[in-house]
């Protein structure tokens, strides 16, 4: 058995473990990255979008070397075919390859003094008297005993990191997304530069079908469904299949050149983000969009709250759940409440069937459904009550 010692340990280097890595050793704190991946960044689990802002709030400006496609907005496709086109304006987004991405974030953290580890699987924690003190690893069959007064959780949806440290983490099934994708090459697309999201429950049951196109003919095509639908025989694959079978006109010269598969919470964030000597970040902390699944952009910046409120609390000589409570505070005061009441709007759309979809699809202007997704619940209800009666008892109930 080996012993290391470090000031804080991050298990897990997606975007959330490099992005808290970065901040603690950019302040001096002496950081180890430890990933069970032989290679950081492979095999992605992702469609790849992300916002500017979410690239810009943790201090990365878009790199053609990793934000391969610009986005500058989205066709939503309703179930009967209707197609509202959203433009994203001032707002671009990116395709991501990830792959390179997640490599570049983790050479951002080493040229600040990261050390990284990876191939390395973290078993457990060590604790003393109650408190996170450490964790057990293993780098190809050589065990390894890591001291550590601070240790970020940063491992993804199934975090054994967290559960290892006794926390509760687990939603119920309803609250997962189960996702499915192909990479694929030679689709016909018209507007690479959009995000094209198709509804209804044959396409995707209670989530939605996705093209993001990375240029030139190639892009990620996948499916997200709510894990409880997914019965023997009709898994998401099933779906995402049917998808490509029935579009003959985008997919007809196409192939997949990889395919992808993973959980997505889509629930509320877990109860309580710290313990002593512990904090969950990204995933791990289940801090995803619930209305698009998308993760990346509060992984990172919740991480970077973390990797500030940590390296503190690291000076002061106080890793205490107290202390490291001020992460809690401050990412629940942000982030936080824009999920919470995302996730009312999840509830809602999962209510409606493909009907009311379409008649949704049909009263409100493109510009109106970017102003409900930014949180302005009223706008919907004021338009329901005049257009759509009958969908308003399930407004009431979910966002009134
Ligand atoms: C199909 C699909 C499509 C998605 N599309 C999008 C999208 O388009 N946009 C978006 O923003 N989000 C998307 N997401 C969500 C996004 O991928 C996640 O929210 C994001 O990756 C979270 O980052 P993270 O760093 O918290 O976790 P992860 O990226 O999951 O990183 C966790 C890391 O921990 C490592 N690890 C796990 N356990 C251990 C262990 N015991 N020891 C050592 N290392 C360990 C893993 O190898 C991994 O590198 C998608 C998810 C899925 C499944």
């Amino acid at each position: 058995m080996r012993e290391l010692q470090y000031d804080a340990v991050v298990v897990g280097a997606g975007p959330a473990g490099s992005i808290a890595a970065r901040t603690l050793a950019g302040k001096g704190v002496k950081t180890l990255v430890l990933d069970k991946r032989q290679e950081i960044g492979t095999p992605k689990r992702c469609a790849e979008a992300i916002n500017g802002r979410g690239l810009r709030r943790v201090g990365l400006e878009p790199d053609p070397r990793w934000a391969v496609q610009k986005i500058n907005g989205s066709v939503l496709y309703a179930p009967g075919g209707k197609a509202l086109k959203l433009v994203f304006d001032d707002r671009l987004g990116y395709i991501l390859e990830r792959k390179i991405f997640e490599k570049y974030l983790a050479a951002d953290a080493i040229n600040l003094g990261a050390k990284y580890m990876v191939k390395t699987l973290a078993t457990g924690v060590i604790k003393e008297d109650g408190r996170v003190v450490g964790v057990e690893a293993d780098f190809m069959g050589e065990e390894y005993r890591i001291m550590s007064r601070l240790v970020i959780a940063a491992d993804g949806v199934d975090s054994m990191i967290a559960k290892s440290a006794g926390l509760k983490t687990v939603n119920s099934l309803s609250d997962y997304h189960s996702g499915f994708q192909y990479e694929m090459a030679g689709l016909k697309i018209d507007g690479e530069n959009l995000l094209h999201i198709f509804f209804g429950d044959d396409n995707a049951p209670k989530g939605y079908v996705w093209i993001f196109p990375k240029g030139n003919g190639v892009g990620n095509v996948g499916i997200g469904i709510l894990g409880k639908l997914s019965a023997p025989g009709r898994k998401a694959q099933f779906y995402l299949d049917r998808f490509i079978e029935s579009r003959p006109e985008i997919f007809s010269g196409a192939s997949p050149i990889e395919v992808n598969s993973g959980g997505i919470p889509v629930g509320s964030a877990v109860e309580c983000l710290v313990a002593d000597g512990l904090m969950l970040v990204g995933d791990a902390a289940h801090q995803v969009n619930p209305i698009h699944g998308g993760g990346i952009s509060m992984a990172m910046h919740a991480a970077k709250i973390a990797g500030e409120v940590g390296a503190k609390a690291l000076s002061e000589g106080d890793v205490s759940r107290e202390r490291l409570f001020e992460y809690d505070t401050l990412w629940r005061a942000g982030d936080g409440v824009k999920a919470q009441k995302l996730l009312k709007l999840r509830s809602f759309m999962e209510k409606l069937d493909s009907t009311d979809l379409d008649t949704l699809a049909d009263i409100l202007e493109s510009d109106e459904i970017t102003r409900i997704v930014e949180g302005d619940y009223g706008l919907m209800a004021k338009k329901i009550i005049r257009k759509a009666p009958s969908i308003l008892p399930l407004a009431k109930k979910f966002l009134i």
